[in-house]
């Protein structure tokens, strides 16, 4: 059941909302100054107080999800690579897939976070700041 004014759960994900509340961000905001801020994490949401890093060590899980990720990652780009060409060579398809997996590192950095703190934290409509 769809509750009225609540954020869904799928453009809520895949924009790295709160899971509690689905309005602030798990994320800073990317500063082209600072690429670290691809990988920061907020501590708190801005906007209901739920804390991002329940107990130490919490993503430690999420680096099953990233792997899979990268697992349908490598086996796409070997079915677009073996498409495309006529002479297969395993060395250019290892180059292809690092590079893949480079520039959507970021990507799947932030997607298996926020997939892995949806499985433990649950959508709470009156979610609020105290
Ligand atoms: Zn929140």
């Amino acid at each position: 059941m769809k509750l009225k004014n609540s954020p869904s759960l799928v453009p809520s994900l895949f924009s790295c909302r709160c899971p509690k509340c689905r309005k602030g961000s798990l994320f800073v905001p990317f500063n082209f100054k600072r690429l670290g801020s691809l990988f920061t994490m907020n501590p708190v949401c801005q906007a209901c107080g739920q804390t991002f890093e329940p107990e130490p060590g919490f993503y430690f899980g999420a680096m099953f999800i990233s792997y899979a990720m990268n697992t349908a990652l490598f086996i796409l780009v070997w079915v677009i690579y073996s498409y495309l060409t006529s002479n297969f060579s395993i060395v250019t398809l290892l180059i292809l897939m690092g590079i893949a997996s480079i520039l959507l590192l970021p990507i799947f950095f932030r997607l298996s976070r926020t997939i892995w703190i949806y499985i433990f934290i649950r959508f709470d409509s009156k979610a609020k700041a105290d």
